[in-house]
């Protein structure tokens, strides 16, 4: 099972909405395997999340998993989770800022407006149900990644461009202060 290439910012699979799957689709060998190395590549590269046009296949397919991730060490937890042809629904108006990177944008993080409460229809990996509420700091991700698939980036949400920095300016300038309102969101909404 091999790690994939990542699509990187300016690549037009990027900008291209993906298409749904139909079960039968989904179950064939060939796509479990795919599932497989999503996951695998997920992992490899230290990702929250990815997104199958991140890797070149414009499938509404996406997993997202936090542990004890190295790139995101303040974020609450989420278990491996695929979600396929996805569909969010916002069960509040109130937002919050996510300070967000993407593996497909090298090396820049911004601020971005995520809603504070989902709620996340979609298929697992074996074509059943899920419905489930995702909350605070987790639904900035799920938005994250179902805008993958909707060819959206989280550059389009940057609603102040003054806040964009690379990775090692983040550490050193705006990381203190995010961490305590990541503690905050947690507190309102439980993750
Ligand atoms: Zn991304």
């Amino acid at each position: 099972m091999p790690i994939l290439k990542i699509a990187q910012l300016g690549h037009p699979i990027l900008r291209t909405p993906a298409r749904a799957l139909s079960k039968d689709e989904l179950l064939l060998p060939a796509t479990q395997a795919f599932i497989d190395d999503l996951i695998l590549t997920m992992r490899d590269a230290d990702g929250a999340g990815l997104a199958a046009p991140q890797v070149y296949n414009s499938l509404q397919i996406c997993v997202l998993e936090v542990g004890n991730n190295p790139r995101y060490p303040y974020k609450p937890k989420i278990p491996l989770t695929v979600l396929v042809n996805p569909v969010l629904e916002p069960l509040t108006e109130e937002t919050f800022s996510n300070y967000e990177g993407c593996l497909s944008v090298p090396n820049l993080r911004g601020r971005v407006n995520r809603y504070a409460q989902l709620r996340v229809r979609a298929w697992d990996r074996h074509g059943n149900d899920l419905d489930f509420v995702a909350s605070g700091i987790s639904a900035g991700t799920y938005q994250h990644e179902v805008d993958h698939l909707h060819a959206t980036l989280f550059i389009d949400r940057v609603t102040d461009s003054r806040s964009l920095c690379t990775w090692q300016e983040f550490e050193r300038h705006y990381k203190a202060k995010f961490v305590e309102e990541v503690l905050a969101v947690v507190a309102r909404w439980g993750s």
